[in-house]
């Protein structure tokens, strides 16, 4: 495949920003998603989300192979109608292969980064308890964080060039790589359309899966897009907790209920159970009051009384919960 030259009207830098700021969204929403199955099906699930990121890496592979294919872009430029030509002679190394630099840029180097960065936390935390380092992880340590920080200055005095018509690359990898943005760009030149009409029988039907299942995807991308805009508005994409909960202020500890005055007598250790005054033995709670007892005697009395021994608070055994320490 080779992206042609055209004459169309370069991508503006809020457009470019914006698709750099949507496609850095999907992974968040990815983790998101793997976070809701693993609470949903922690034990079916278990294995196969240790593996999450390089699903998401292949999933991705796929889809924006098909996207290049079709559109010459990656998934999210296509959403802000922008397609990607090479600037280079048709000759050349890198215009014979800009799909797979492309490719490259959007799947293998994010993933990379990942990596790479919870390598990094994972060695900060451990620098952090005092577990003993190599020399090449301190290295790490030191080195990853200016290298970070480099790379974002070098990105950003880009998008002052871009902005400024001093390049006509808006980030630094499509600069090495020759590639522009540019409004509606169609693709000139498919070889990988005509090497796929060579295919046929079962190989053909086998190949044409990832397309089928990306041919969906893209369909329904607009709408997915919409929506995770939307998620974005209210989840950090770091932790994928609410940002309307982080934003407010810790809640204090729930106040103890109020005891009922002809009442058992609360032991002096939280340790005893009020009920045989003795360490407890299975320790269980009630859901409505906190208050904890032994199992067996929590279920006596309820079994007698359908209610809290402390607080009189009706409830039933489904009420108990047990704690588990
Ligand atoms: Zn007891």
């Amino acid at each position: 495949m080779a992206f042609k030259l055209t004459s169309s009207k370069c991508a503006s830098l809020f457009d470019v920003t914006a698709e750099d700021s949507l496609r850095l969204s999907l992974k968040p929403a990815w983790v998101y998603f793997c976070n809701v199955l693993k609470m949903r099906y922690p034990v079916l699930l278990k294995n196969l989300l240790k593996y999450s990121d390089e699903i998401f890496a292949i999933l991705i592979m796929v889809l924006e192979e098909y996207s290049f294919r079709r559109n010459s872009g990656t998934v999210t430029e296509c959403f802000y109608q922008l397609k990607r030509e090479c600037s280079l002679p048709e000759n050349s190394f890198r215009f014979r292969h800009v799909k797979w630099i492309s490719l490259t840029s959007v799947v293998l180097l994010p993933y990379i980064s990942d990596k790479l960065q919870n390598y990094y936390d994972k060695l900060l935390a451990n620098s952090n308890l005092g577990v003993e380092l190599t020399s090449f992880q301190k290295y790490f340590l030191n080195l990853y964080p200016i290298l970070l920080t480099f790379i974002k200055w070098i990105r950003v005095i880009n998008y002052i060039q871009y902005l400024f018509n001093y390049t006509c690359h808006p980030s630094p990898i499509l600069r090495m790589a020759g590639i522009q943005l540019k409004y509606g760009v169609k693709t000139v030149v498919k070889v990988s359309d005509i090497s796929s009409k060579k295919k046929s029988g079962m190989f053909q039907k086998l190949y044409s899966i990832p397309d089928f299942t990306a041919s969906i995807v893209m369909k329904i991308a607009p709408l997915v897009f919409y929506s995770l805009q939307f998620v974005d508005m209210f989840y950090d994409k770091e932790t994928g907790v609410s940002k309307l909960m982080t934003s407010l202020p810790f809640p204090s500890a729930p106040l103890m209920p109020k005891v009922a005055s002809t009442t058992l007598r609360l032991p002096p250790s939280a340790k005893q159970c009020p009920l045989c005054q003795l360490p407890h033995t299975n320790p269980t709670t009630i859901v409505s009051s906190g208050f904890v007892f032994c199992y067996a005697c929590l279920y006596r009395y309820i079994e007698k009384h359908k209610c809290c021994p402390i607080t009189y608070r009706p409830c039933e055994f489904t009420d108990m919960i047990r704690i588990h320490s």
